[in-house]
């Protein structure tokens, strides 16, 4: 399986904006902060094979920080033994064609029930989103975009996996706000 080339059509896809214009100018870039209100350092996780096919070498990242959760510190599911995790060199000067699918897809996480794709918005954020309450400003094409990227995305084993152990621990601890499935009947 081809991982870049299927990296390199979901970045495509979610190049979109979630409204016109720079959405972080109206929230100071809250979401590409790198310290949380209780003082935590934050980091970008990527997917699995992302770093390596779409990151790595490209500046975005300070590799001399880089971190990689394994299984033995951090709960991850059977059949994914690491996760990068970095730090934006410089997080007010995004490089962003290359930014990574965590912020393409913000505020949407992917999930998946009896094996159908969705795009839901949890109720408890790392960055609570300004525009989470003003869904009349949201582009309309920004669902859909992202929603087909994860549909990439999801050709990639280990990717799935980690979705459906995400998803499973949204549904038991009651963690979803709104959902987008693609068509009519998407609901809060
Ligand atoms: S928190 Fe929301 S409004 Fe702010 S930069 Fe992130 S996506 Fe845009
Ligand atoms: S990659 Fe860009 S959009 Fe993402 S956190 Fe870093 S500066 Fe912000």
């Amino acid at each position: 399986m081809n991982y870049k080339e299927i990296f390199i059509k979901a970045y495509k896809y979610m190049d979109v904006d979630l409204i016109d214009g720079d959405c972080g100018k109206l929230c100071g870039y809250h979401c590409c902060r790198s310290i949380h209100e209780n003082g935590k350092v934050l980091g970008i996780y990527f997917l699995p094979f992302e770093y390596e096919n779409m990151q790595k070498g490209k500046g975005l990242i300070d590799e001399s920080h880089l971190e990689i959760h394994t299984k033995i510190a951090y709960n991850l599911p059977v059949g994914i033994k690491k996760l990068y995790y970095g730090y934006c060199k410089d997080n007010k000067n995004c490089i962003r064609d290359i930014r990574p699918i965590q912020c393409r897809t913000f505020p949407f996480v992917p999930h998946m029930e009896e094996g159908k794709l969705s795009l839901v918005i949890e109720k408890h954020q790392e960055h609570n989103c300004p525009l989470i309450n003003k869904r009349e400003e949201w582009n309309p094409d920004f669902e859909k975009s992202i929603l087909a990227g994860w549909n990439e995305l999801i050709k990639i084993d280990k990717v799935k996996i980690l979705i459906e152990f995400e998803s499973k621990e949204r549904i038991k601890t009651n963690n979803i706000l709104y959902v987008y499935r693609g068509g009519l009947d998407n609901e809060t």
